[in-house]
This record gives structure tokens, C-alpha cells and sequence, in this order.
């Protein structure tokens, strides 16, 4: 129940979102090109998410690319599932169960996406870690137990030091071993887990953005739970605009800014859609591993790159280290960002195009 109407909470905003987001794309007159768009489901991935094809492209056309996204979200959501298994596949949840057991047999997909993770690892200097499992469910059962009772937690009921530094042993990214010639996946540490969360969305987009290019796609937007990606660009030739949404929610604007932004990738890691409150703290749902804490340098931190995955794991990453380590690591890995900080500062790296502000 408390997820439904979270859910639907979350889908009505993303409708907003959505209107506002691409507002400036939408036709006000008949010499405008047609747009098709689609909401695909908000059962996979516990979200929203949204399909637009600009241009001159049929209805049958248009609904093949749906049908691409639906199957793709679908099966993707079952893998990478912590919470629940399915029949006839072995998800990330059947590798959990059996850490310090046995390796289990999984498909190529889970394997490549798994391999993956490990060199976002590597990527974000250890910040973005599938295998926080241990920590990340000790804060989700904190937030869940303060989601029963109005988004608040007695301090004396937050996880203590001692519980969270015992799980934090059992996190270390050598514990998945991933055998590609075998094709199975085995957790040595008994106590150890997968939580693939900050990546799963940006990977599956990618993953999207292939098959629809390969379909002939030219000119579509794909927005996954907020996970923004663009194939090619408007029927005009000009570049799409995407909104960054205002973390403070008492705004009057829903949006903080928005951006211009050719064929590429928008992630945004925030504090203002999961959290819980204790005494005068807020706790969201992004864990600094150094700290085995929910961060709290910044109020959201959004990165525009071309591949999504790797947005998704980066915006994770710099949403967990200081301003200037975040854009260090850029630097090295060629990726813009915005950050904006919980005063309502923002902060921007030099290849963010800012067409429109709020502040
Ligand atoms: P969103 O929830 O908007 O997709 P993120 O991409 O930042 O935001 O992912 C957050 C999720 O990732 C959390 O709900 C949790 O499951 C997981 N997570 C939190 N902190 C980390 C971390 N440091 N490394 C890897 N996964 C994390
Ligand atoms: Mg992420």
C-alpha cells in the first residue's frame, strides 16, 4: 500500500515533470512535427517512464518502439531485482541468497551488466559500490520504519555506529566473482550484497538507446524514472531541452534550470525524493561508503554525459565527495554536472548550456 501510493505520487510528479521538461518541444501549431508519446509502465523499476518520438514516423512504428522499451524494462527490472525473484530466471536476488554458498548460473545479460559495475567501481574511485548491500539495507529498514510512521525516526531508533561499521566489513567489490566462461556469479562473503539501484536504470537505458537506434530511431527522447536519454535530435536540427528539477519542493518552480543538451544522457541523484527525518536531520537514500552515512554535501547533483549507465553510477559518486573531488574526477573521465547545494547555490562544470533559470 505505502508503495502504491508512493508510486502514484511519484507518477503524477513525473507527469509534471514531463510537461514541463519538454515543454518548450511541444507543437503550437499545425507546421510543428507531430510527437508521439507514451507512458510505459511504473511497475518496472518502481517508476514512471516515458517514451517521445519526434518527426514524421507512423503509429505502428512508434508502437514498436514501445514495445522495445516495455520488454527491455521488463526483463531488465526482473534481473536486477534485490527484493523478489521470478520464475525461469536467476536474478541479482538468487546471487544473494546464495553468497558463501554456491556460484549461480545467470544469462550473458547479467554477467555484461555485473562486469560492468565493476569498472564503475573503478570509475568513481570506489564511491559508486554494488556491493553495499550489508550498509544500504540497514538504511532502507530505517526508512521503511519511519515510513510508517510520517517520514519520521525516534534518534534513538537510527542505525547505531557499531551495527553500521560490523556491516561495512562485508562490502568489498573482490567478494562478487564473476566467471564469464562459466557464466555464473558467486558472493564469497556470506555477508555480503548486491544492491544495484544507483546503476540499474542508466545501464537498461543504454541498453534501450542501442536497440532503438539499431530500429531506425532518430529522433526520440527517453525518460526512465528520470533517467534522461536523447537519441539523435529534433526534427529541426536544434538541441533538446531538459529540465533540472528544484530540490526544494516549497519552490514555486518545479524546475531549477534548464539545460541544452545534444544527443546525451541526464541523470539526476537527489535528497528530496527518499528520505526519512530524525530529530532535525534529513537521511536519504544515497550512502557514502567512507562514511557508511547518507551523504550530505549537496541537495542533487546531476550529470550530462552520452552513456547514461555511466551518468547514473557518476552522479551517485559526486552526490558522496566534496565539490572539488567531484570535479577532479571529471576532469579525468570527461562528463559534465550541476550541482546544486542544499542552500539553493549552483554550481555548474563548462559544457553545461544554461538556457532558462529559476534562481
Ligand atoms: P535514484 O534513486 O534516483 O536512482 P541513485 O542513482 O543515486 O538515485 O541510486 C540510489 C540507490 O543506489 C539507493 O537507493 C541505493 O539502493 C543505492 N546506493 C546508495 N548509495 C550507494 C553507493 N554509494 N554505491 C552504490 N549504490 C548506492
Ligand atoms: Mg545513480
Amino acid at each position: 500500500m505505502k508503495k502504491t501510493i508512493s508510486s502514484i505520487l511519484l507518477f503524477s510528479l513525473l507527469l509534471c515533470l514531463m510537461s514541463s521538461l519538454f515543454g518548450c518541444t511541444m507543437p503550437n501549431s499545425k507546421t510543428e512535427p507531430k510527437i508521439h508519446s507514451k507512458i510505459i509502465s511504473y511497475a518496472h523499476f518502481n517508476t514512471a517512464s516515458q517514451i517521445f518520438a519526434y518527426g514524421d514516423i507512423s503509429d505502428d512504428t512508434f508502437e514498436s518502439y514501445v514495445t522495445t522499451a516495455d520488454e527491455t524494462l521488463e526483463y531488465y527490472h526482473k534481473l536486477f531485482d534485490i527484493y523478489y525473484e521470478y520464475s525461469g530466471v536467476n536474478n541479482v536476488k538468487t546471487i544473494n541468497k546464495n553468497a558463501g554458498i554456491a556460484p549461480v548460473t545467470v544469462d550473458q545479460e547479467l554477467i555484461d551488466f555485473l562486469s560492468y559495475c565493476k569498472e564503475l567501481y573503478t570509475l568513481t574511485e570506489g564511491k559508486t559500490n554494488v556491493m553495499l548491500g550489508s550498509v544500504l539495507k540497514i538504511w532502507h529498514n530505517a526508512r521503511e520504519e519511519a515510513e510508517g510512521n510520517f517520514g519520521y525516526l525516534p534518534e534513538s531508533s537510527l542505525p547505531s555506529a557499531d551495527k553500521l561499521e560490523a556491516a561495512g566489513k562485508h562490502t568489498s567489490i573482490d567478494s562478487l566473482i564473476i566467471d564469464r566462461k562459466a557464466l555464473t556469479v558467486y558472493i564469497s562473503d556470506p555477508e555480503a550484497s548486491l544492491d544495484v539501484g544507483a546503476v540499474a536504470k542508466g545501464y537498461t537505458v543504454d541498453i534501450l538507446y542501442n536497440k532503438l537506434k539499431n530500429a531506425g530511431a532518430d529522433s526520440v527522447v527517453l525518460n526512465i524514472g528520470g533517467n534522461i536519454r536523447t537519441i539523435g535530435q529534433k526534427p529541426d536540427g536544434s538541441l533538446w531541452t531538459s529540465g533540472i528539477t528544484n530540490p526544494d519542493k516549497t519552490a514555486e518552480d518545479s524546475l531549477k534550470l534548464r539545460i541544452s543538451i545534444g544527443e546525451s544522457s541526464v541523470v539526476t541523484s537527489g535528497d528530496y525524493e527518499r528520505f526519512f527525518l530524525a530529530g532535525d536531520k534529513k537521511y536519504n537514500h544515497i550512502v557514502d561508503p567512507a562514511t557508511l552515512m547518507p551523504a550530505e554535501y549537496f541537495a542533487s547533483v546531476s550529470i550530462v554525459t552520452s552513456e547514461s549507465g555511466i551518468a547514473d553510477a557518476l552522479s551517485t559518486a559526486l552526490f558522496c565527495m566534496p565539490y572539488e573531488s567531484g570535479l577532479a574526477l571529471l576532469e579525468k573521465v570527461g562528463a559534465d554536472a550541476i550541482w546544486i547545494f542544499k542552500d539553493g547555490t549552483v554550481k555548474i562544470t563548462d559544457g553545461i548550456v544554461i538556457v532558462g533559470t529559476t534562481y
